[in-house]
């Protein structure tokens, strides 16, 4: 017997997970088909990753327009940004308005966790159990969890005694939280911890950053969008979202196509420092082996420490903020003033690197037999990427076999879209696709409309059913694999690799190569949907 929360009719065509990006559009996609869909979203409103993360300084990495939709020209046309980079608030209210401009809530069940999903051979149906005792039928079950959304919670002894409140960035509050007069912690030295620390030092009594691995940070450069500039590349809008389509990551970076070894010290500082002006990711496209040559890569690395020694007044507290792993290893982080908080007189760094933190107390942090008292603590430690998500839900594919057995050694898919043995699943980014190493908009963008195309092929062509082979699958890994083992990605412990997961296995998960990937994609159709078993 099924029935969604409210007892109403609960058997549909297809059954969508999230409500952040990939899930708004491939409802309205879904819509397009004929399809009767609903949404299932945890949350009490659209956005996903830009409705959990709102902690201080929360923004995204990629310009604003280039991250956002642009299978609307009227959308694109009619959205202004604020900033070169738009803030959380912003992201957040541009994914309310795609959802009122769509007419998308009414297919958005929110407040809606799913605990469960199971298939069922015989009748071709996915069953879905929300938390809250939902039970809803679906041919078709597309994930669109996203890839950074189970946020990762250390486990340090004593977290749960600590008095006063814990944040992680993940999962902050919606009220304001005010941190004047007091003194913080912040645990991390990723992305999150990188935007938040600069903004929470203005206003806490006391800063106190426990730093395990130091990072690379390249300045935003942000500032207000000048109209004319926005009026102008709306103009040619189609030209830029081509350039970035052929670019490693989806972005417009102007990569330069050139070896970081092939030119003159002076040279390779002039395009170093030219981006580092600029600033933000295209930083990593100054030269063409920084991320195969280690020789290459030790050039940026050695111009970005150079920076944060000119940045950072205290030698000692400048060579401790120095990464010492390849740049770009783990994402490269987009900073306005971080290196330079360190030189407030209220901001401790505490290396934690060769000790970790021991304990924390109903007071406090203690690091190496030291305490720390503090008042606040910012959990700034990242998320089970990429495949947290996926598993937190219970899936169950044909013969009662479950994906979280079937992942145990690491996340199996073909093109990352679909994994064998679980029919008419679908995933919006999943691992062995590019998803992470691009700009997430497009490659949600591809993606759902590679699901969208397959079901009316489907439709089209009377099948019901459609999984990878095995074989497909097993090639697909190889070849994911094989791409990250000719790069310098698996050299440093990154939440890419799962290793920021104590007992995660040890795979390189995303695609790397955008353009080949979709290229890739659109020759499997071309191909009658080769490597898929239709039924
Ligand atoms: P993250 O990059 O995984 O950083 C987590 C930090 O917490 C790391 O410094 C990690 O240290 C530290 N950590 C974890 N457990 C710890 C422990 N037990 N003790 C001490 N330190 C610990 O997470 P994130 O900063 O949330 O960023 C994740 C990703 O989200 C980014 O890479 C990016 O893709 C995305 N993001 C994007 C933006 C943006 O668009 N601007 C902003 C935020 C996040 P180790 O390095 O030693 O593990």
């Amino acid at each position: 017997m099924t029935g969604d929360r409210d007892g109403a009719e609960a058997t549909f065509d297809i059954v969508i997970v999230g409500a952040g990006f990939g899930g708004l559009y491939m409802l309205h996609l879904a819509r397009k088909l004929g399809l009767k869909a609903r949404v299932l979203e945890a949350g009490d409103g659209v956005g996903g990753t830009w409705y959990w993360n709102r902690y201080p300084g929360a923004r995204c990495d990629v310009e604003s327009m280039e991250y956002s939709y642009q299978f609307c020209p009227e959308l694109e046309q009619e959205w202004e940004w604020t900033e070169r980079y738009a803030p959380q608030p912003e992201i957040l209210r541009y994914a309310n308005h795609v959802a009122d401009r769509f007419d998308l809530r009414g297919d958005i069940q929110f407040e809606s966790r799913v605990r469960a999903a199971a298939y069922d051979d015989e009748t071709g149906t996915w069953t879905i159990e929300t938390e809250d005792g939902g039970v809803l039928t679906s041919r078709y079950l597309v994930m669109a969890t996203g890839c950074l959304s189970s946020a990762n919670t250390p486990a340090i002894e004593g977290l749960a005694d600590f008095k006063g409140p814990v944040y992680h960035t993940g999962t902050w509050p919606h009220e304001d939280v005010d941190f004047t007069g007091l003194r913080v912690g912040v645990i991390g030295t990723g992305s999150s911890a990188i935007q938040s620390i600069p903004i929470i030092a203005e206003q806490a009594a006391e800063l106190f950053v426990f730093q395990r691995t130091p990072n690379y940070a390249v300045p935003a450069q942000n500032h207000p969008l000048d109209p004319d500039y926005q009026r102008e590349v709306k103009a040619h809008y189609g030209e830029l979202r081509a350039r970035a389509s052929q670019t490693r990551n989806g972005v417009d970076t102007h990569p330069n196509d050139v070896s970081a070894l092939a030119v003159s010290d002076e040279e390779r500082q002039t395009e170093y420092e030219a981006r580092w002006q600029n600033g933000g990711l295209p930083f990593m496209a100054a030269f063409n082996d920084l991320l195969v040559r280690q020789d290459a890569n030790d050039t940026a690395r050695a111009f970005l420490c150079g920076k944060i020694h000119e940045i950072v007044d205290d030698p000692a507290v400048a060579e401790l903020l120095s990464p010492t792993n390849v740049v770009g290893c783990k994402r490269l982080c987009v900073d306005t003033n971080y290196y330079a908080t360190y030189n407030r007189d209220n901001v401790t760094l505490v290396d934690v690197s060769q000790t970790p933190i021991e304990a924390i107390t109903p007071d406090g942090l203690i690091v190496d037999g030291r305490a720390y008292p503090l008042d606040v603590i910012v959990l700034a430690t990242g998320f089970d990427a990429m495949t947290g998500a996926l598993l937190k839900v219970a899936i169950q594919g044909r013969d009662g076999a479950t994906l979280k057995e079937k992942w145990a050694a690491g996340p199996r898919t073909y093109l990352g879209l679909m994994s064998a043995g679980f029919p008419n699943l679908f995933m919006i980014t999943g691992p062995g696709s590019p998803s992470v190493l691009t700009n997430m908009l497009p490659s949600i963008e591809q993606h759902a409309e590679w699901i969208a195309a397959c079901l009316g092929y489907l439709a089209e062509h009377g099948h019901e059913r459609i999984e990878p082979t095995l074989a497909a699958e097993n090639d697909w890994v190889d070849h994911v694999n094989d791409l990250a083992d000719h790069t310098l990605y698996p050299t440093c412990n990154s939440w890419y690799l799962g290793a920021n997961v104590p007992g995660k296995p040890r795979v390189f998960m995303p695609h790397i190569g955008y353009p080949t990937y979709v290229r890739r994609c659109e020759e499997v159709v071309a191909k009658g949907y080769e490597g898929f078993a239709l039924g």
